[in-house]
């Protein structure tokens, strides 16, 4: 049975194309910088050479219409027709209170997400795209909808309630829902693997570090904190968000004009990394040019890197102490810079990177000495394989 996973991201597609009787990946590829200049899509299947699709993609939809061609195409392709595509499997990302677990997609749980959608302007939007264009490209093949928010459900309520008046928690169940949390899970296993350690007996900090960031603390297993918020706007500085700032920015902004709409654009998409910045929302363009010397390139990574040190060191505090710190994601993964500069503040937790380990990539390893007090990890993150799991234990 064949289960495509569909990883609609604020600005890239992930998919596999995963045979389930064996979890063999038959397929996988991503598209990124969907929506900006440079759009790329590449394709790859075990054995065949790797396809790159480098034209524009102005939205998810173009992006999808490459690889329902490229999975079937006599040359690189995997199947012979799209008939044999078993299910498709969402990573869906605001479920609200309503899904704390993972569904089938339907008439009913599609609206459900379209009244989520003003939790998460740029996710439930770009998911939905995805599950329209997936309804159309493969009529009748059922769908699963995964959700972001679910491994959060354990959060105490300390954690999730703002110090709002009672009633907004009431009447608009306003809350920190928080997100990513497929993929904290999947990590928080993993970590647990490689420390050769029982989950139950471990605090671990999971840094999931791409164009949306978030930072969770994990505890025996289960969230009990974590940096997003109602919606993914909160926490640390991301590709285009600001993250956390006094609320009263809002209001004092408003006094000199804008629109609440226009703020929440602003705060959603020309902030963070590239409103500092004033090069672009990818990291690795700005990681250019603060090597080329440009100085609000290099703040806005200073700003990023220090909130995710100073969440780390606020979750250390959550959870009475860390056994380990885990990066993963775009950026997690892959910037070898990037982690240097927030471990080199992590001293106090008797951290030290081994550095030959630091300058690897794509493989999940222990990137700290054997020495360091606290180990340090980076974990390629596998939300399509836990998304296939769940998919294929619904369509059963
Ligand atoms: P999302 O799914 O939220 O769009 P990803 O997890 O795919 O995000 O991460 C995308 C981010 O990771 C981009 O900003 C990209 O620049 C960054 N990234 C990927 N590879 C590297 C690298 N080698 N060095 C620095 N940043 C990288």
């Amino acid at each position: 049975m064949n289960v495509l996973v569909i990883n609609c991201g604020s600005s890239s597609l992930k998919y596999q194309l995963l045979d389930m009787t064996n979890e063999e990946i038959l397929a996988k590829g991503l598209a990124e910088r969907i929506g900006i200049e440079g759009s790329i899509l590449i394709h790859e299947a075990p054995g065949k050479e790797k396809v790159k699709f480098e034209q524009p993609m102005k939205s998810h939809k173009d992006a999808l219409n490459i690889l329902m061609a490229a999975l079937v195409d006599p040359n690189h392709g995997v199947i012979k027709s799209l008939s044999e595509i078993s299910a498709v499997g969402h990573r869906t990302v605001h479920g609200g209170e309503t899904f704390s677990a993972s569904v089938i997609i339907d008439d009913a749980v599609i609206a459900s997400l379209e009244e989520c959608s003003e939790l998460a302007p740029l996710h439930n939007p770009a998911n939905l795209i995805g599950i329209h264009a997936c309804q159309e490209l493969l009529p009748g093949v059922p769908m699963v909808g995964v959700f972001d928010t679910a491994f959060h459900q354990t959060l105490p309520a300390e954690a999730y309630m703002y110090p709002l008046p009672y009633k907004i928690y009431e009447d608009y169940k306003v809350r920190k829902y928080g997100f990513h949390g497929t993929s904290h899970k999947f990590v928080s296993l993993a970590a647990a693997e490689l420390m050769d350690e029982k989950i139950e007996n471990l605090k671990l900090i999971s840094c999931h570090l791409g164009n949306g960031a978030s930072v969770c603390a994990i505890r025996h297993g289960k969230a009990i904190d974590t940096s997003m918020g109602l919606t993914p706007l909160a926490g640390l500085e991301m590709g285009t968000r600001c993250g956390d700032i006094d609320p009263a920015i809002i209001p004092f902004l408003v006094g000199k004009g804008y629109t609440v709409a226009e703020l929440d654009k602003m705060m959603n998409k020309e902030s963070g990394i590239l409103g500092v910045s004033g090069v672009s929302s990818d990291f690795r363009d700005v990681e250019g040019a603060a090597n080329e010397g440009n100085k609000r390139a290099q703040l806005a990574l200073d700003i990023f890197h220090y909130r995710v040190r100073t969440t780390i060191g606020a979750y250390v505090a959550a959870m009475d102490g860390v056994d380990g710190i885990i990066f993963t994601a775009g950026l997690g993964e892959n910037s070898t810079t990037s982690r240097q500069a927030i471990c080199n503040h992590l001293k106090y937790l008797g951290i030290t990177l081994d550095q030959e380990a630091n300058s690897k990539r794509g493989e999940a390893m222990i990137i700290s000495t054997p020495e360091s007090l606290t180990k340090v990890m980076v974990i390629p993150t596998n939300e399509e394989l836990m998304i296939a799991r769940d998919t294929l234990s619904l369509v059963k």
